[in-house]
């Protein structure tokens, strides 16, 4: 059984009060570790040291070079140690194998193209602005100085990194509070960056519960920005902290996202989208597709075609490379989705496909529900309107354009959207009108460093990744330089 620390200032940690959080496997309902449970001392302690390391340590006086030299060294970790972070995610969260080690593969290209990115706006930094008589100016980027970084369950090191990769590219340091559900990848992380040549004090982790190590975080007063992945309701109480101490906040949150399907699309590839949009990681993806609006005449076919793919996938060990559905991430959540789904029932839509929890013969007491598809849904039911962050499915028809684009824009949500057609007219003139943060054509779900992220109304405001990404954990400074004598603005005249 292991028992884990904060990471404060490049050692481990006990929390004050010594009291811990069991990790529960999702696939197998066993204990199988124990988190700190941090609190208000325990976040001071991080910011405290996280400051220190800004303002006194090497890191506040590198080069912007040797910045980026240990990132790469951290990338270079990162790039060959890799695999020993799967293991803690996949029992911690119950994401298959598969996907967590696609995903990690990957984690050190973030903090390479960040990296990079520094070093294209130091070079912009230094040009200069304005040159007029006497007086030239250049903006100068600033970091911040300690950035809080609250991350959520699902999808814990690949979210990570996408904050801090830019906030340490742009000189912040750091402190992180994952999911009370899964910090053991986080933690395991942290080890990781304590072998790079990254110095003590850059990054911090505590772990713990929203509310007593989450809001300390946000509130306490060298904390100067937040950057928070999590549910709306989590995004508000963050920015409420945040606006009562004037500090930026980024909110990264839930999605209703829309997949518009038309008569005319490539029926074979839009399937195949719309079935890894919604039923991948079990549907516990802020950009779920989890809205299928499809054109009337093509309903019953495609309705049909997606029962017969989904609904024999082989539930079982997350690590099992056979297995297609793993366990949902914690048992809360599994109750949440099959109260969702019964609301589904009760409220009139037709459950056409799965709908109940399902004990795989490998792993009868984990929290696995069956992909699940519902029809005849309609714009007033629970089904359209919340996230439910699962496997589910709610189908919808149309019979023209605006009515398509009009049931697409009717959430309160607005993080993605699918379009399938072979017109591009008709897909870019969709794409002027959804209300939505990424719109994918003909496609769903890439995610790349140099494409922004982020959400319309309740999905949150701020972007992560993209072209402005590094910039966005800095802070511009306007550097006037005098190159001439300032006149006498009151020169001496004789009343
Ligand atoms: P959550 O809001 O319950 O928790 C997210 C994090 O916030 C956790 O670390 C939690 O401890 C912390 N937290 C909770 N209350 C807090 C408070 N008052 N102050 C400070 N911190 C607090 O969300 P979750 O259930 O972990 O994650 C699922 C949600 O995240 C879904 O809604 C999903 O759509 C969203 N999400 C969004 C994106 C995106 O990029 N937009 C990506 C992944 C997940």
């Amino acid at each position: 059984m292991r028992h884990y620390k904060n990471f404060i200032n490049g050692g481990w940690c006990a929390p004050n009060g010594g009291k811990e959080i069991e990790s529960i496997d999702p696939a197998t309902g066993d204990v199988w570790a124990f988190f700190p449970r941090g609190n208000d001392v325990d976040v001071a302690k991080a910011v405290e040291a996280a400051h220190l390391a800004y303002t006194q340590g090497k890191w506040g006086s590198f080069s912007v070079q040797q910045r980026v030299d240990c990132i790469l060294s951290l990338a270079d970790v990162l790039e060959h140690r890799w695999s020993e972070l799967v293991e803690a995610e996949v029992r911690d969260n119950g994401k298959r194998a598969s996907e967590v080690e696609a995903q990690f593969a990957g984690l050190h290209t973030w903090f390479r193209y960040f990296a990079e990115q520094m070093l294209d706006i130091e070079s912009e930094s230094q040009q200069l602005n304005n040159q007029t008589q006497g007086v030239s100016s250049t903006a100068h980027y600033s970091p911040f100085g300690v950035i809080g970084v609250i991350t959520p369950w699902n999808s814990p090191l690949m979210i990570l990194a996408w904050k801090i990769a830019p906030a340490l590219a742009a000189g912040n340091t750091v402190v992180i509070k994952p999911s009370e559900h899964a910090s053991a990848s986080t933690l395991e992380f942290a080890q990781l960056c304590a072998e790079s040549s990254i110095p003590a004090g850059v990054i911090n982790v505590i772990s713990g519960l929203g509310q007593e190590a989450g809001e300390p975080l946000v509130k306490h007063p060298l904390t100067r920005k937040v950057t928070f992945t999590g549910s709306d309701f989590g995004g508000r109480k963050v920015a409420e902290a945040a606006a009562s101490g004037i500090i930026p906040a980024t909110l990264e949150l839930g999605g209703k996202s829309p997949q518009l399907l038309f008569a005319d699309a490539d029926m074979d590839n839009a399937i195949n989208g719309i079935i890894s949009g919604i039923f991948l990681s079990n549907g516990q993806s802020c950009v779920a597709g989890s809205r299928l609006i499809v054109e009337d005449s093509i309903h019953d076919e495609v309705v049909k075609k997606i029962i017969e793919r989904v609904s024999y996938l082989k539930a079982g060990d997350p690590f099992d490379p056979k297995t297609q559905v793993a366990p949902l991430a914690n048992e809360m959540h599994l109750l949440k989705v099959l109260s969702m789904i019964a609301d589904a029932k009760n409220q009139g839509a037709i459950c056409v496909c799965g709908g109940a929890q399902q004990y795989p013969r490998d792993r009868p007491n984990g929290f696995y529900v069956q992909p699940t598809v519902f029809t005849e849904v309609t714009p007033n039911m629970t089904l359209w309107r919340e996230e439910v962050f699962g496997p589910v499915l709610a189908v919808i028809r149309f019979s023209d354009e605006a009515e398509a684009v009009r049931l697409a824009n009717d959430t309160d949500y607005g993080l993605a959207a699918g379009i399938w057609t072979k017109d591009e007219t008709r897909a870019q003139r969709i794409v002027q009108q959804i209300q939505a943060g990424t719109v994918y054509i003909n496609h769903y779900r890439s995610v790349d460093p140099g494409s922004p992220i982020g959400g319309f109304k309740l999905s949150g405001y701020g972007r992560e990744l993209g072209p402005h990404a590094v910039k966005d954990f800095m802070q511009v400074k306007s550097v006037w330089l005098g190159t001439a004598p300032c006149s006498d603005p009151f020169p001496l005249t004789k009343h």
